[in-house]
C-alpha cells in the first residue's frame, strides 16, 4: 500500500465537568464525548526522502512539527525505525480550536494510518497508550463513538449511540484558547454541574429528551462572560426549536440537538440571516 485516505471525526461533549486541579497541572474532568459527523480529510502517502511533510488547505495552521499529525507520525515511525517519510494532507473541516478536538483527531487518525500504511500491527489499545502522550483527548479519538472520559480524558468506557438526532455545530468568529479557560475555572466554586451518570443512562435509554435535558457544559460559564455571542447563538437555538443547546469543550463552538429537521434546517437559516458564525453545519452524531 502507498497511499491511505481516512476521515478524522470532531466531537463534542454532551456533559463535561471539572471536577479538581491536580499537582502536575492538568485538571481531572468527568465527560461524555460524542462524535459528530462533521470530519477532516486526511491522506498519507509513501515517500523515499525520509522526510514527514504535512500540508494543510488553511493558512493558519502549522504545517511543521507542531502539527499533531506530523508528530503522531514522527512518534510511530520512529519507534518501528521506517526509513520511508510519508507526505500528509490535511483538508480541515473542524473548527480550529473551537472545542471539537481537532486536532486530537488529526493525531489520533494519523496513528491509525501510519499503523495500517507500514502494517505495524498495533491494537487500537495500543494505539491508545502513545497517542495519550501526545495529547489527552487523543486516546478518546482513537476509540471513537460516544465515551464516558475520566482522569484527564484518557480513562474511557464505551456508551452506545444515543438516539439519533439533527445536530447544529456553530462556531463563531471568536477564538477562545484551551489555556485561558483552565485558568480561569475555579473546580471547588462550581455550583451547577452535570448528572454524567444520569446522562449514561438516558443514552443506554434511548431516550432523546431525557439526554438533551441533562446536557451541561461547566466550561461554559467561563467563557459567556468573555464572549456573549455564545448565549446569543444558544438563545438562536433554543428559540428555534432545539431540544437544548450548550457550548462543546472549552469553546467557543456551540452545539444545538433537535427531533425536528425542518425546525434545526430553519435554524440554520436564521443563523446564517444573523451573521453569527463562522463555520455552520447541520449534521448527526457518529457511531460506527
Ligand atoms: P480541544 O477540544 O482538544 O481542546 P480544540 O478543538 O479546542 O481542542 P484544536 O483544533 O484541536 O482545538 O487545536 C488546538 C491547537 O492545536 C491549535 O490552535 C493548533 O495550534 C494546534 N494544532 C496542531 N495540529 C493541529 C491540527 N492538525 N489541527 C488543528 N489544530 C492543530
Amino acid at each position: 500500500m502507498e497511499k491511505i485516505e481516512l476521515k478524522a471525526y470532531g466531537k463534542i461533549n454532551l456533559g463535561l465537568d471539572v471536577i479538581r486541579k491536580r499537582p502536575d497541572g492538568y485538571h481531572d474532568l468527568d465527560m461524555i464525548m460524542q462524535m459528530v459527523d462533521v470530519y477532516d480529510d486526511i491522506v498519507i502517502t509513501k515517500n523515499k526522502t525520509g522526510k514527514i511533510e504535512v500540508k494543510t488547505d488553511t493558512a493558519v495552521l502549522s504545517n511543521g512539527k507542531d502539527n499533531l499529525a506530523y508528530m503522531a507520525a514522527k512518534m510511530l515511525m520512529d519507534e518501528f525505525k521506517i526509513k520511508d517519510g510519508v507526505n500528509i494532507y490535511i483538508n480541515k473541516r473542524i473548527p480550529i480550536a473551537g472545542g471539537m478536538a481537532g486536532g486530537s483527531s488529526d493525531c489520533a487518525t494519523t496513528l491509525m494510518g501510519i499503523n495500517q500504511l507500514f502494517e505495524l500491527g498495533l491494537s487500537k489499545e495500543e494505539l491508545m497508550e502513545r497517542g495519550v502522550k501526545l495529547g489527552a483527548d487523543v486516546p478518546y479519538c482513537v476509540l471513537g463513538g460516544t465515551a464516558i472520559a475520566r482522569g484527564i480524558g484518557e480513562v474511557l468506557t464505551p456508551l452506545p449511540a444515543p438516539a439519533d438526532c439533527h445536530v447544529i455545530i456553530a462556531k463563531p468568529p471568536v477564538s477562545v484558547s484551551t489555556a485561558y479557560v483552565y485558568g480561569h475555572i475555579k473546580p471547588l466554586e462550581i455550583t451547577k454541574r452535570p448528572d454524567i451518570e444520569a446522562m449514561a443512562q438516558s443514552i443506554k435509554d434511548g431516550d432523546l429528551k431525557k439526554m438533551a435535558s441533562l446536557i451541561y457544559n461547566v466550561m461554559e460559564d467561563v467563557t459567556v462572560g468573555e464572549y456573549p455571542i455564545i448565549s446569543e447563538i444558544k438563545q438562536v437555538m433554543l428559540d428555534n426549536g432545539a431540544l437544548n443547546s450548550i457550548m462543546s469543550g472549552s469553546g467557543p463552538t456551540v452545539f444545538g440537538l433537535f427531533d425536528d429537521k425542518e425546525k434545526a434546517q430553519q435554524c440554520v437559516k436564521t443563523l446564517e440571516e444573523k451573521g453569527l458564525t463562522q463555520q455552520l453545519y447541520l449534521t448527526k452524531f457518529h457511531n460506527e
